[in-house]
């Protein structure tokens, strides 16, 4: 079990109760199997009920991780805000047979936390991570220095079409 502890799902929605916390990548062992180096992530987690008036938490995650580029295999940094409610369901065959797009999480009186957490930032993540622009990525580790604004400069550049023999590489 994680250090962020479990709770007890139906009371802690009931008493509208809070729990936040930190999590690093020690504490998500599935987003490590997944190639994220690195993560500092805020999360908060409340005692709360869907619109339909069922028991819920709703789960707060903020931060960053450090994921690896699929085509370069670099790394570098997403930035995660996600949220959502979950309502709290009484058994697996009810989430199953929903048909609906509500989030359901399996109801228990130990529910741990750092899970919840892992789940919302693992729906979060891309597909298949990639640089925003991976070519200033590639530009980088031919020796130039990389920032965001050179990854602007390369976003701009494939996206305008020829040029004529003037154009110099962005310095
Ligand atoms: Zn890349």
């Amino acid at each position: 079990m994680s250090r962020a502890g479990t709770i007890d799902g139906p009371r802690f929605a009931l008493a509208r109760e809070v729990i936040t916390g930190a999590l690093a990548i020690k504490d998500l062992p599935r987003l490590a199997e997944m190639g994220c180096e690195a993560a500092a992530l805020q999360y908060a987690v409340r005692g709360s009920e869907s619109a339909e008036g069922r028991a819920a938490l709703a789960v707060e995650v903020r931060g960053s991780l450090r994921l690896t580029c699929q085509r370069c295999l670099g790394g570098f940094e997403f930035p995660l805000a996600a949220t959502s409610t979950l309502e709290l369901a009484d058994s697996q065959t009810e989430i199953d047979a929903a048909d609906d797009e509500r989030d359901r999480v399996l109801a228990s009186k130990s529910m741990d936390v750092a899970a919840i957490v892992e789940d919302e930032v693992i729906l979060a993540l891309p597909m298949v991570p990639m640089h925003a622009s991976c070519e200033a990525a590639v530009a980088h580790a031919a020796g130039k220095e990389a920032s965001p604004f050179a990854a602007l400069a390369g976003l701009q550049e494939s996206g305008a079409g020829p040029r004529g023999p003037g154009r110099k590489p962005n310095t």
